[in-house]
């Protein structure tokens, strides 16, 4: 059920009506909105008898919501969720594109800062970087735990970037919320239920990962998982599937991203890095993501791929992504956007579209 509240209703009315929802043994959902606040209701097993919430103060009409999921529907909230991070002029979901880079993992000081020098330098408002990697094999590096959270609490304070990290499970979720801007949840714990209920009473935003086989609807209900626990800054992300091709670690599903804006105010990141793989696939990716309309970017860059501890394939040299960004700062306009970057830009790398191999970047 959804209480659709006038356009010009109080904010001591929205509480009334939340407070009414709350005596009746639910929780109230208030999503403000451009025209209207809304207010979700959930923790009922059954129907709500609408009565008197019908004839509140302020209250415009009551819905019923026939999807599995309500919060991180259009249908509460019409107007894009935009994330804002004191001090700083970016944002998620606005109209600058976010851009989120770094390696894969931290694994040293020196490889860290020498990274997130060039990615400030070149445009990236986020820094990524796994201090908790979840590895397939046990014996992989696994990361450097909270020496590496403090490294990148460093970066943030030398660069300004914000920073981005994966909490793997309910242990790291509290060293991530206390060091990180934004807590990333992996596609492995994409359907972790307890976690993602975790990581929605933190204050930070959740950035959430597809999961490698998860359906639009799973994916939107993961998001819901942590919406419902009162954290409704959250990000979606986009970093592909598993499919038959062989051609690429994961098939980029970029069709993901039309389909989520059509049914959610979420705003969605794609991940060009693990959708593909492979570092040769990662710019032509990042241009028809930024085309087909995300919010934003997330991509691995190292400063030595080859001598990566983890995903060195996929990771972008520097300069690759120097490129990518001159090549998405002249699509972005097309597509009504805008690349604001913290760092100083570089200077200006002749654009060409890599049409053939030639043209793209030899290291693989
Ligand atoms: C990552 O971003 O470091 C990562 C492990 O990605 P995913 O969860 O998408 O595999
Ligand atoms: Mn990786």
């Amino acid at each position: 059920m959804l209480v659709v509240m006038q356009a010009h209703a109080s904010e001591e009315q929205v509480r009334a009506v939340c407070q009414k929802i709350e005596a009746m043994g639910y929780r109230a959902h208030a999503m403000p909105g451009a025209q209207r606040t809304a207010i979700g209701i959930t923790g009922n097993q059954g129907e709500i008898e609408p009565g008197t919430l019908e004839e509140m103060l302020g209250v415009q009409e009551l819905i019923r919501v026939s999807k599995p999921y309500k919060l991180v529907s259009r249908d509460i909230k019409q107007d894009n969720t935009v994330i804002r991070f004191a001090g700083t002029e970016a944002t998620i979901g606005g109209p600058g594109l976010a851009i989120v880079a770094g390696p894969c993992a931290i694994e040293n000081r020196e490889q860290a800062f020498a990274v997130a020098e060039r990615v400030c330098r070149a445009g990236a408002q986020f820094f990524r970087g796994g201090a908790y990697k979840p590895r397939t094999s046990p014996y992989s590096f696994q990361g450097l735990g909270e020496q590496g959270l403090q490294i990148m609490a460093e970066i943030r304070q030398q660069f300004g970037m914000k920073i981005i990290t994966e909490a793997i499970d309910q242990e790291s979720l509290e060293l991530v919320e206390e060091y990180a801007d934004v807590i990333q949840i992996g596609a492995r714990n994409m359907q972790n239920f307890s976690l993602l209920k975790r990581a929605g009473r933190c204050k930070k935003p959740v950035l959430l990962k597809r999961g490698m086989s998860a359906t639009l609807e799973e994916f939107l209900m993961a998001a819901e998982y942590v919406m419902s626990e009162g954290n409704y800054n959250v990000v979606l992300c986009e970093r592909g599937v598993r499919t038959f091709a062989d051609h690429t670690r994961n098939t980029l599903d970029l069709s993901l991203v039309p389909a989520v804006q059509r049914l959610s105010h979420l705003p969605i990141l794609v991940d060009p890095s693990h959708g593909t793989g492979k570092r040769n696939k990662v710019t032509p990716l990042s241009r028809a993501a930024v085309a087909v309309g995300a919010d934003g970017l997330m991509v691995e860059v190292h400063h030595q791929p080859d001598l990566a501890l983890s995903d060195g394939m996929q990771s972008l040299y520097p300069e690759q992504f120097d490129e990518l960004m001159v090549q998405i700062r002249q699509i972005a306009p097309v597509v009504g956007r805008t690349v604001p970057g913290i760092g100083r830009q570089t200077p200006a790398v002749t654009a060409r579209p890599p049409r053939t191999a030639a043209a793209t970047p030899a290291a693989d």
